[in-house]
Parts: structure tokens; sequence; C-alpha cells
């Protein structure tokens, strides 16, 4: 177990799912069970086991394979938010952005980003805003906000339309590779402690003197069923919170209502042709009064995104037709070169999980955006803690509100160690590196201080296709707690989410790999029907 920052350059923890599932049916009482491996569940884990409790996390499907692998990609205090006057919550944002930064820059960096602005007046308002938006990072911020001549914005962002155009404002916010930086965050809790295992589901909680006790969990791959019994248990499983929050009411004989109002957002990955530069794109208000933006990542450039309110919350949302034709039309005004339906290498979509309070339960059928993104967490009568709202930037400040409310509401101890520093995740670079940013394709640069490791492993140099080579695939099923053919071309890799056709193309190389490493069937079939769907363009 390590305390230190500089201890983020030790060699790989393997993650033998035996091993693992060894240690967490252990007959003993863990201090702290978090139910959900995305950004909010990670971020509770890593947070508790490094305050020194003994921490077990169970996600259903693969880590970050909810929502926390469908974002924008965005590190931000949301300018959006700021119009909509949530000041305090982009105070906030704006300062775990930094820290995100700081914590994990191989997988998080500063991005600039333009405002073309086509009317009079434009530029002074959305201006005005970005000025603002800049002084509330304070100390934080990571760069100037700049008024751009028509010229100088067209030399800046050599893809935008020119007609009409008047000018621009730049500002800065960050960019992430969403489901690495869970991995990583997964990867740092386990190194701090906790036994952090996928593919195994929550199925429903134990009780003793009407408190909650543990979870009785379903492993996917072997069809066995186990109780983990624990102090407190969390509730970290987004969208999908009301499962066992609704359940854990009935217990106690009560019939409660939502608390999340799911919220669906679709992106679109085109070439990169359409946005030839390394700055983003911001669209303040589309047509339909949303924000859109055209985000170089990994490569290829990201178009989105929809706020779509949905009555369900299924495990892969799909996008609408009128989503992509909303995107497509609103990216063919800005854009120079307008992408078509056929120009789509991939089409994914995510489900937010807002938060219903009483003041915008009279919005929840009508318009999402306008509902808070504010993190929200309650503990029941039988000590069950639920968390879920906020944003994949807020997960630090998040997971130390969890922490803070189990302590006070639902009896959890704490030990005396308190670990009050910030600590780099695994990958990151001891010293300052040159670094490859994230809008270039992916590669080697997002293993940070790892990627000696990986290119000694059998087939380090094999490139299987640019920015993925047989070393990674190992490494993935190693080092990375991966099993299926999904888990390596959708987390691991990000070739789902950038070109469909070529992850399809590569799920058998990887199906090999992975059987050889891990002797379980990897699910290409069921790979192959998914990056079907993400190459039809509805
Ligand atoms: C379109 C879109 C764009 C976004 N863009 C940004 C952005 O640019 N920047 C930003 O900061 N935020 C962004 N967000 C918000 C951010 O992505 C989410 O707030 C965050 O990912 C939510 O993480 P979570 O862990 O709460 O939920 P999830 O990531 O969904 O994790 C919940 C996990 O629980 C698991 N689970 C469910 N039931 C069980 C069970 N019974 N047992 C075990 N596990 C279970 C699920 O499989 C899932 O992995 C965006 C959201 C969307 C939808």
């Amino acid at each position: 177990m390590s305390s230190h920052p500089l201890e983020a350059s030790v060699s790989p923890l393997p993650t033998r799912r035996e091993d693992l599932l060894a240690r967490l049916t252990e007959p003993q009482v863990w201090d702290l069970v978090v139910v959900g491996g995305g950004a909010t569940g990670l971020g509770v884990a890593l947070q508790a086991a490094r305050e020194g409790l003994k921490v077990a996390l169970l996600e259903a499907r693969d880590f970050a394979q909810g929502t926390s692998s469908r974002s924008t990609k965005l590190v931000h205090g949301g300018v959006r938010y700021l119009a909509q006057g949530h000041w305090p919550l982009v105070r906030e944002a704006l300062h775990e952005r930094r820290g995100l930064l700081e914590r994990a820059p191989h997988l998080a960096q500063p991005l600039a980003f333009v405002m073309p602005t086509y009317r009079w007046g434009e530029q002074a308002f959305y201006g005005a805003g970005l000025k603002l938006y800049e002084c509330l990072a304070a100390s934080a911020s990571l760069g100037p906000t700049r008024f751009l001549s028509a010229q100088t914005t067209q030399a800046s962002l050599p893809g935008v339309r020119c007609e009409g155009l008047r000018g621009g404002v730049q500002y800065w916010d960050g960019q992430f590779d969403d489901a690495r930086l869970a991995l990583a965050l997964a990867r740092t809790a386990a190194r701090e402690g906790a036994c952090v295992v996928n593919h195994v589901a929550v199925q429903s909680l134990m009780y003793q003197g009407g408190r909650v006790v543990g979870v009785r969990a379903h492993d996917a791959e072997q069809s066995t069923e186990f109780e983990v019994r624990a102090q407190c248990v969390v509730n970290a499983t987004g969208v999908w919170v009301d499962g066992l929050r609704l359940a854990d009411g009935r217990e106690r004989g009560l019939a409660l209502p939502d608390l999340v109002s799911p919220s669906q957002g679709v992106h679109l990955a085109v070439d990169a042709s359409f946005w030839p530069c390394d700055k983003a794109l911001l669209v303040p208000k589309t047509a339909d009064g949303r924000v859109l933006f055209a985000v170089p990542w990994l490569g290829k450039i990201l178009l989105g995104t929809t706020d779509t309110a949905r009555a369900d919350a299924p495990w892969e949302p799909r996008p609408a037709s009128e989503e992509v034709d909303l995107i497509l039309k609103e990216a063919g005004r800005y854009l120079r070169k307008v992408p078509q339906r056929q120009d789509v290498l991939s089409a994914w979509a995510g489900l937010r999980p807002l938060v219903k309070t009483e003041a915008t339960a009279s919005k929840v059928h009508g318009a999402t955006q306008n509902i808070s993104r504010e993190h929200h967490v309650e503990v029941s009568a039988s000590a069950l803690v639920t968390v879920t709202g906020g944003k994949w930037t807020t997960y630090h400040a998040m997971a130390q509100d969890v922490l803070r409310q189990a302590r006070t509401h639902a009896g959890l101890r704490m030990p005396e160690r308190a670990m009050t520093h910030d600590c780099k995740l695994v990958g990151a670079p001891v010293f300052d590196s040159p670094r490859i940013g994230l809008t270039s394709p992916a590669g080697m640069h997002l293993y940070g201080s790892e990627g000696d490791e990986v290119k000694a492993l059998p087939g380090g140099d094999r490139v299987l296709a640019p920015g993925l080579t047989e070393g990674m695939v190992r490494f993935a099923a190693r080092y990375e707690y991966a099993r299926t053919v999904e888990d390596v071309l959708a987390r691991r890799s990000r070739c789902l989410f950038l070109d469909a056709a070529l992850a399809k193309a590569l799920a058998p190389m990887v199906a090999q790999i992975l059987n050889e490493e891990l002797g379980v069937d990897p699910s290409l079939a069921a790979f192959e029907a998914l990056a079907d769907d993400y190459v039809r363009c509805p």
C-alpha cells in the first residue's frame, strides 16, 4: 500500500480475477462496500481507501461502461451552468478541474475553446460571461480569455464557416479520456488497498435489525452468487440508483418516488478533416437553446451533444434519428466542411443521472437541460448511502461529500489515518515529461509512466491498428481488469467510440489474444453486433 505521490511509478498490480474474487468472498466485514464502478463509485472507493478504510467495489458490467465512458470528455466548470446562474457549482468544478489535470496529466489536459460570433453584440455578451468564467477559476485558471478579430478567429479555426463571421472568443477548459481515467481510479484504489471487481452485479441488500449490513452479489462470468458484508454500503449506480434505493424503501414499507430523471446525450465521431485544428468549437446556443461542441479527441472530432428526457434507462441507450439530425444540422451551420450521415464513424449515447428535486420536479417532463447538475447524497433510515448526479469533473469533491455524510449519518467509523495530500493516479508521469496531447491519435502516450511495461509484454511492438498493439491488449488483460473484447475496444482502447467499423475489424484479433491471456470466452459475437450498432447512424 502506498502513501506517497511519487509512488505512481511502481510496477502495475496484476488483476487476476480468481484472486480478486477470492479476496472479495473471504469471510469478513468490509468497512465500505461501493456499488457501481463509474466515476462516482470509483472516486468514493479511492478516497475511502486513502483514508484507511477497508473497501470493496462491485461493478455489474465493466468500469465506466455506464455513463462514465460516454461523456463529452471535458474537464470543465460548465459554461452553460454559468448562464443558468449556478455559480457555486461552476466555481467548485473549476477548482476540481485543476486538481484532476494535476492528478493524471497523461489523461487530462488543458484545451483551448473558441466560440465564433456571427451577430452584433454576441462577442461582448458571451465574452463577458467567459471572462467571468476565468475570474471564478481565480488561481485555478488554465489561461486567459481573449477576444479575437474575425481574421484571428478564421486563422485559429481553419474549419469554421466564414460567411458573416464577426469575431470570436477564446477561453480555456480541459479534456480527458474518461474511460481510461476511470481505470486509473480503479487501479489507484487497488494500489491503496481496495478490492475493486468488475462484472459482478449487486442483486439485493442484506439487513439486520433494520440496517443495511451488506449485499448479495452475482458473478456474471461464473454465474455464482455470494454475500459481501459491510459496515456501510454506498449506492453509486448512476442513472440506475433507484433500483437499490426503491428496494431499500420497500424493505421499510415505503413506496419512494424516483430520484433520477435520465437525460440522453448523443455524440457523433467524424474524421479530423471536418475540424482540422487542435482547438475545440463551442456553440453557446443552438436553434433549440442547447450547447454544441466540436472537440478534437484522439485523432477524430466529437460532435455533440443532445439533452433528451427519457423515461427508461437501458444499459446500452441508442441515439434517436432526431438527435443525429439535430447535431448534423447544427454542426453544418458552423463547419465549412459539412458532415453528413455517411461521414459518421461512430454514433453513441449516454444517460445523465439528473436529480429530481422538488424545485425541478415540475420540469422533469419537459426540458432536462434545466435540471440541476449538482450531485445529491442521501442516507436512508436503514443507512444506505445513495449518491448520484454531479459531473465527471467533480468526482473527487463528490467522494469527499459521500464519506462525510456516511460518517455523520450512516455511522461509518473512520480510522485515525487521514490522507490529506492529493495523489497522482496510476500511470501519471512522476516528473514532467514531454506530452502528446489528447487531440492527437491514441498511442503509448495514454499509458504515461507505464509505457515501458506495455512495450515489454509479448507483442509489445506488434501494431494491430494505429494506436493499438498486441502488448496493449495483453496489458489490458493482465493489469486493467479487461475480460471481453468490448472491455478492450470500448474502454482500454477507445476505438469503438472513434471508428466503430475499425473496432469490428480488430475484434477477432483482440479476441484471440484475450483468449490466450484469460482462457475465457471474450464475447466476440456480442461485440461485433454492438459495433454494427455504433456504425449504423440512425
Ligand atoms: C452525454 C453526456 C456528456 C457528458 N459530458 C460530461 C463532460 O464533458 N464532463 C463532465 O464532467 N461530465 C460530463 N457528463 C456527466 C458525467 O459523465 C456523469 O456525471 C458521470 O459519468 C456519472 O458517473 P456515475 O458513476 O455516477 O454513473 P455511471 O458511470 O453510469 O456508473 C454507474 C455504474 O453502476 C453500475 N451498476 C448499475 N447497477 C449496478 C448493480 N446493481 N451492481 C453493480 N453495479 C451496478 C453500472 O454498470 C455503471 O457502470 C456527461 C454526461 C453525459 C450523459
